[in-house]
């Protein structure tokens, strides 16, 4: 009996692992959010076909976040699929907690927003840019050297994820 339960549990797809996404081109905004909250979240370059979006999303064990019904039943789909209905990034977020009651505050900062890489603490070693000298909790990614630093705009965001943490059940 202990077998056959260790054995749904296991996999890189198991509901209790934490999930990696892949959001469709409508949704990069959402898919953003994602990163922010510490989510590895792929976001296929605008016009990626469809075939190609599926086949990321099974062989890296990622979860489709669309709003595509199409695509959400589409025969390749991966085994977990998010479909979204509204219009409106808003929207999308809340749809996206609730369905799946979502921690936003996963991992806050821990990955970039532009390159869905785990950030690096400090200044980029070898970059132009660098945070300002009285700048807290540096840190930078190591693939497109974007800085990252405690101020206004990370509180905001901070505040953003709390309010959509409210959404949860
Ligand atoms: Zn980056």
């Amino acid at each position: 009996m202990a077998g056959s339960e260790a054995e749904w549990v296991e996999g890189a797809l198991c509901p209790l692992a934490t999930p990696r996404f892949i959001a469709d081109e409508m949704l990069q905004g959402a898919g953003q959010w994602l990163r922010v909250a510490g989510y590895d979240t792929a976001l296929p370059a605008n016009g990626t076909r469809d075939r190609h979006i599926l086949e990321k999303a099974v062989n890296e064990d990622r979860w489709l976040v669309t709003r595509d019904r199409e695509l959400a039943r589409h025969r390749l789909a991966p085994q977990y699929v998010i479909l979204v209905s509204g219009n409106s990034l808003e929207s999308n977020l809340r749809d996206l907690t609730r369905l799946i009651d979502l921690d936003w505050f996963l991992a806050p900062f821990s990955r970039c927003k532009r390159c869905n890489s785990p950030l690096g603490n400090g200044n980029p070693p070898d970059a132009a840019a660098e945070a300002p000298s009285d700048a807290s909790e540096v840190s930078h990614c190591p693939y497109c050297n974007q800085v990252y630093w405690l101020g206004s705009h990370v509180r905001r965001m901070r505040g953003q994820l709390a309010r959509f943490n409210h959404w949860r059940w």
